[in-house]
């Protein structure tokens, strides 16, 4: 599932012996792996016909299991979740019993007369229905661009949602072969797994059947039905891949499929596995989920992602391409290896977003694609700084509880940042070997993380399983400390010291982790230590007095705090440091000055000291600061002031680009230049708010004349900083654009109005039936952006209006975006404890332990909010600009 350089290899690692000792997971065995289904009966094929009915929302199904029986037994379990089991047939003989448990989600099986060890077959007939949220199958309604409305099928089953739609033996582990056979409309398309086998078509109904799939688990089943068609194109290898979509949408997949084809070559390349599918479908879903699901073989998306009509913007093509290498990273990891049990889920997510991100730097050098992530560490490392965060691998005591381990923080962007930096340690050739291995050694099957890890150990020499012990098993990262020694000579050496880095207040002194530390001084190539206690020192670091690379490459997932003379040289040699460390030493210092151990005017002065630099990532981390700091002291005496230093900083630069594109010029330019208008604009700074409403009424005017990139800056700024007038002009463009993506551009930037009569209108749309029912999810993101000037309002309209705005979330969506989102995003408009009643009363029990984590989150982020005020009034009057 999803929800985003080069490396180097680092050679000459100095080892001073490892921290840890061996590893305390165990390599892959069916038999103790966890799971609350009996091992004694085993499924090995199942043939399931299936007769939906989308406009009542009910199914109707029959199923034959081949079993193994390993074991004699009476009893035989399964999973079911709300469907009725009409008739079970055991080798042909009706059962005694079956009683099924609704809120365990199992169906037991009484036999008339134990069955004996061997193959056996259970024929069932059932009756389910057909969900409104993405979980098991569901209806997905739609409002085409002409206003024509219609309904498709789909179905998503990770985690435990294939019980919705068949028995089954519903747990990773449990692999099988899968035939499915469907009866829909005679005009309508179906999509599964494998290529069609037969079409019969019987009174305006027709039934299909699919080709029997190789052994996968239940969660990778996949079925789409509607009014769809596709667009195809077939590689070198033979595979065909197409892009599925509501009909007339087909033709705008034509990205995705020249992306497809490029990353299933390399991933061929790189897994030396082929693609075993003879087919590799990509689903477009009008709304549905967020996301996006790996189906083997049949990959479903929000359309958003696959579909790109003419005014996408590029960052929506970059995410697009993102998560189509992710999802089809996940075809070998995720579907030819399974994790076998949810604890590893990170072995799937980690990796696809890992091998994903590899594969877009790849194929698109000018994108800068590594430095982009290091925007997703931050976020990681933001989150990886609480107490109350878990380790990677977590232990999930049943599968109910598996869609909790989808955290986005620690599950994918920790786990993908971990495997940068073990990969660059091992060494890019080594790694792939070690992977290659993992995926011959295990497909078909399932893996624990003990797997790849002694693979990756096989393949390097290295003990890789005490390496990622503590990074893998331990929640958090280090900050390193660096002091500086200099002989006579002028040579420096330095200590390093570590230290559990923790941003709520807390203190952890036991965890050490083995950091691999690259050391870069001056201009020179990094040396490499790697860090196996609290501290060490007599590390040779260069030169005195030239710049000092802690972090060499921004690679490693670790914080760097400098000495005093260290971080005043590198601050001198800042502006020509390579940029992959500029933006890490950026993010450090940021982190750094948040948790108090650094003064604001560090900070500052390293934006002061970025000379002729014009790289989007550096200046969009000092955008991001800027930004926070800007909201922070919005109700404080110092906010005019510290808008005029911050206009003042950006400024300069912002005017050099000027508004429109030069010939020639790179993606990063126009991406540099967007976010600093973005940033002037939200400031409210006049220059540009006068440009920018000269440029809307010519784009209100004629869509067509402004490149899509601009145009959402362009409605960003006046959206925020919008009259009445305005407001109308920018509604009107919302309502009449037949680009559905594009008409929630223009919604998007009503929604950041700051008048706050405006911003009544602006959440009366929201929840308006203006917003299609395929991007109904969008609507607690369109409260939340109005929350961003008019708290106070959003959060009395959110309360009011709650099943609106949530209505056809999953409830897994809703306990992970409102556990998390509604204290972060009210946490100025209302009491804490308004807010955690709200949540105890309106979310199920299960969500306990996310609100819990929400509001604690939300506790130290307002924290830190406050010290950041006291930070920036400090940093003002140092500069005799405070008001005091
Ligand atoms: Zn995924």
């Amino acid at each position: 599932m999803f929800q985003r350089l080069t490396v180097l290899a680092l050679a000459g690692v100095l080892s001073f012996g490892l921290a840890s000792g061996a590893d305390a997971v165990a390599p892959f065995d069916f038999n103790s792996t966890p799971g609350r289904l009996p091992k004694t009966v085993v499924p090995t094929d199942y043939r399931i016909a299936l007769t939906p009915d989308a406009g009542a929302k009910t199914l109707r199904g029959t199923e034959n299991v081949a079993l193994d029986v390993r074991r004699a037994t009476s009893t035989i379990v399964f999973n079911t979740h709300d469907m009725t089991i009409s008739e079970a047939r055991f080798d042909g003989a009706r059962v005694a019993r079956i009683t099924t448990e609704n809120d365990k989600q199992l169906t037991t099986l009484a036999l008339a007369r134990p069955a004996a060890v061997g193959h056996h077959v259970l024929a069932l007939a059932y009756a389910g229905k057909i969900e409104d949220a993405p979980q098991g199958l569901f209806a997905q309604d739609y409002r085409s661009p002409d206003g024509s409305s219609g309904r498709m099928l789909s179905t998503q089953f990770e985690s435990t949602d294939a019980r919705r739609m068949f028995p089954s033996w519903d747990e990773p582990a449990f692999r099988a072969t899968f035939q499915l056979t469907v009866t829909i409309p005679a005009a309508w398309s179906a999509v599964s797994n494998t290529p069609v086998a037969s079409r019969t078509a019987h009174g305006g109904r027709q039934t299909i059947v699919f080709r029997r799939t190789p052994k996968m688990p239940t969660y990778l089943v996949e079925l789409s039905a509607g009014d769809l068609a596709s667009t195809s194109v077939t590689g070198d290898d033979g595979v065909k891949q197409s892009v599925w979509a509501v009909r007339g949408d087909e033709q705008y997949g034509g990205y995705t499929l020249e992306s497809a084809k490029r990353i299933l070559s390399f991933y061929d390349e790189y897994f030396g596995v082929k693609y075993p599918l003879p087919k590799l479908d990509h689903i477009a879903i009008p709304g549905g989920f967020g996301g996006a699901m790996e189906n083997w073989g049949a990959i479903t998306y929000n359309e958003n992602i696959i579909i790109h009509r003419a005014n996408a913007t590029l960052a929506q093509k970059q995410i697009g391409y993102s998560i189509v290498a992710h999802e089809m990273a996940h075809q070998w990891n995720g579907d030819l290896v399974t994790m076998g049990w949810w604890d590893d889920i990170w072995l799937n997510e980690s990796f696809a977003s890992w091998m994903a991100a590899k594969a877009t730097d790849k194929f698109n050098p000018d994108w800068h694609w590594w430095q982009g992530q290091a925007e997703s560490k931050e976020n990681a490392m933001n989150a990886d700084a609480r107490s109350t965060v878990h380790p990677i691998q977590q232990h999930v005591v049943n599968e109910l509880e598996a869609d909790a381990a989808f955290d986005p923080a620690i599950t994918y962007d920790k786990g993908q940042a971990f495997l940068r930096m073990l990969e660059a340690y091992l060494g890019e050739d080594t790694f792939r070997a070690g992977i290659r291995a993992y995926m011959r050694k295990h497909e078909y099957s399932n893996a624990t993380t003990a797997d790849l890890w002694n693979a990756l150990t096989a393949a390097s020499k290295k003990d890789v399983g005490a390496l990622a012990k503590a990074w893998t098993e331990q929640p958090g990262y280090p900050v390193l400390t660096v002091s500086a020694s200099c002989d006579a000579a002028g040579n420096r050496t330095v200590a390093l010291a570590q230290q559990r880095f923790l941003i709520d207040g807390t203190t952890d002194a036991k965890t050490v982790w083995n950091v691999p530390v690259g050391i870069a001084s001056g201009g020179g190539a990094p040396a490499y230590v790697l860090l196996t206690s609290a501290q060490q020192s007599g590390i040779p670091a260069g030169r005195c007095g030239e710049p000092l690379r802690a972090n060499a490459g921004g690679i490693g997932y670790y914080r760097v705090a400098y000495d005093a003379p260290t971080f005043d040289a590198n601050r001198k040699g800042f502006a020509a440091l390579p940029d992959d460390d500029k933006i890490a030493m950026l993010y450090d210092q940021w982190a750094l000055v948040r948790v108090g151990r650094a003064p604001l005017a560090t900070y500052a002065a390293l934006a002061s000291a970025m000379g002729d630099d014009r790289n989007a990532t550096t200046w969009g981390t000092i955008v991001t600061a800027l930004t926070a700091l800007e909201r922070d002291t919005r109700a404080t005496p110092d906010h005019d002031a510290f808008v005029a230093y911050a206009r003042g900083l950006v400024g300069p630069l912002a005017a050099s680009l000027g508004w429109d594109a030069k010939p020639g010029e790179s993606v990063q330019t126009g991406e540099l230049r967007r976010t600093l208008l973005a940033a002037l604009g939200a400031w409210g700074d006049p220059a540009t708010l006068a440009e920018a409403r000269a440029r809307f009424d010519r784009l209100a005017a004629d869509p067509a004349s402004m490149p899509a990139d601009l145009q959402a800056t362009v409605a960003g700024i006046v959206g925020t900083n919008a009259d009445a007038a305005t407001f109308d002009k920018l509604h009107a463009l919302a309502q009449s654009s037949k680009d559905p993506v594009l008409a929630a551009r223009y919604r998007a930037a009503l929604m950041h109005v700051r008048d706050p009569n405006l911003a009544e209108r602006a959440l009366a749309i929201a929840v308006s039936n203006e917003v299609p029912p395929q991007q109904r999810a969008s609507r607690f993101g369109y409260v939340a952006a109005v929350a961003d000037w008019n708290p106070k309002l959003a959060w009395s309209f959110f309360q009011a209006h709650s099943a609106e705005i949530t209505g056809n979330l999953s409830s897994f969506e809703k306990i992970l975006s409102l556990g998390n989102g509604v204290p972060g995003t009210f946490w100025d408009a209302a009491a804490p404890a308004d807010i955690e009643g709200w949540l105890k009363a309106n979310l199920p029990p299960n969500a306990a332990e996310y609100v819990a984590k929400g509001m604690a989150k939300a506790r130290t982020d307002g924290a830190i909010r406050a010290r950041l005020r006291t930070e920036a009034h400090a940093f003002l009057a140092a500069r005799g600009a405070a008001r005091t």
